[in-house]
């Protein structure tokens, strides 16, 4: 039996593209191979690619002066990648790029730049355990780019309106986990990268779009696979690509174009998000630590309202246990933060939300019932 995952990553694919992957598993489009046995210089292979680039640059609506990379190392080398592209230099002064402090990514991101640049924090929003978006200070002209992450999974809040820039300071965002969930300008941006693992396909490709005049800038020491011009260059095939998890975000691609595109998607992200966010503003045990204008579409925290330290974190324990139990799975919090948390990308039908909320539903009067 099938059961809804709310795994925050990798985390559920749709069902039909799990299925058309079987299907083909031992003889993908007729070359009698599957798609992991197959030369990658093959042409089999070179469609596959192709295709998938094609249905992403249309689906996101990619300008022509941006290049799609499908690279490895996850978004955690991006945070290396970036800096080391962008701003290092060969010798003589750092130079200085900004990173907006929004969550563990965010701050992670910051960290690993820090060895290459002088990191600059414009605003952060630790200060109540990155519950909301923070206010920005006028940028900084002279900074050579301005990081953001655009939805910060483990506390569940998103960036509801971009950053205004001088046109020399390109944008960069990490969108691991809100790729293709809502439409997103491309053309605001310097850089976009998503591990697939979130919202694309199998973990171990990473997407990167990339304006084309960023390409080319990294200092001569930086190693061949860290620049993006290596991969630009080739097509990302300067070395084996992933092949098969290409493939498979080319499956879910398609999947959601037929499903009506990324415009079809952010409905239907609204409709699941909506739901559970008005169940757990009315709720009398759960509740939603999230500050409204900032809360995520994709990861929904979510915590048990009692005051007793221990009592809660007993309740919450339980809670996921049993939703497991119920077919609901994958429901605790990241582990740094504790609590719950429901991830609940484009795969997640509402179907699966409704379950979830029932289930709640059904907890808490069970608990009501427990305490007369
Ligand atoms: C999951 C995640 C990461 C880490 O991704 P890896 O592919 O495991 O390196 C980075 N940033 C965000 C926003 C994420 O959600």
């Amino acid at each position: 039996m099938r059961v809804y995952n709310f795994s925050p990553g990798p985390s559920a694919l749709p069902l039909p593209v799990l299925e058309k992957a079987a299907a083909e598993m031992t003889d993908a489009c007729g070359s009698g191979q599957s798609v992991m046995e197959m030369s990658h210089r093959s042409r089999d292979f070179k469609a596959i690619i192709e295709k998938t680039e094609a249905l992403l640059r249309e689906l996101m609506d990619i300008p022509p002066n941006y290049r799609v990379l499908f690279l490895q190392g996850g978004a955690s080398l991006q945070f290396a990648m970036v800096p080391l592209n962008l701003a290092a230099v060969e010798s003589g002064p750092r130079k200085r790029a900004a990173y907006v402090e929004t969550g563990v990514w965010a701050k992670k991101a910051a960290g690993e730049a820090a060895k290459y640049v002088d990191t600059a924090i414009p605003a952060s929003s630790g200060d109540r355990a990155y519950s909301y978006i923070p206010g920005l200070p006028p940028p900084d002209a002279a900074a050579a780019y301005y990081h953001i992450t655009l939805n910060n999974t483990i506390v569940g809040t998103k960036w509801a309106k971009l950053p205004e820039l001088p046109g020399t300071v390109p944008l960069v965002s990490d969108i691991s986990s809100c790729i293709l969930s809502e439409p997103l300008d491309v053309s605001r941006f310097g850089i976009l990268y998503a591990g697939a693992q979130k919202n694309l396909g199998p973990a171990g490709t990473t997407v990167v779009i990339i304006r084309e005049d960023l390409i080319g800038r990294a200092p001569g020491r930086t190693p061949v696979m860290l620049r993006y011009e290596t991969h630009a260059g080739e097509g990302s095939m300067y070395n084996t690509p992933p092949c098969y998890g290409i493939y498979v975000i080319g499956l879910v691609l398609e999947w959601l174009k037929n499903l009506g595109g990324v415009k079809a998607m952010a409905d239907r992200n609204q409709e699941k998000a909506e739901l559970f966010y008005r169940y757990l503003d009315s709720s009398g045990l759960f509740r939603s630590p999230v500050e409204k204008p900032f809360r995520s579409l994709m990861n929904i925290p979510f915590t048990v309202s009692l005051e007793d330290e221990a009592r809660r974190k007993d309740l919450e324990d339980r809670f996921v246990k049993e939703a497991a139990g119920a077919g609901l799975v994958n429901l605790a919090g990241h582990r740094l933060v504790g609590g719950m948390r429901a991830s609940i990308y484009n795969a997640m039908p509402l179907e699966g939300v409704k379950a979830l909320i029932a289930f709640m539903e059904r907890f808490e009067e069970a608990g009501r019932n427990r305490h007369v």
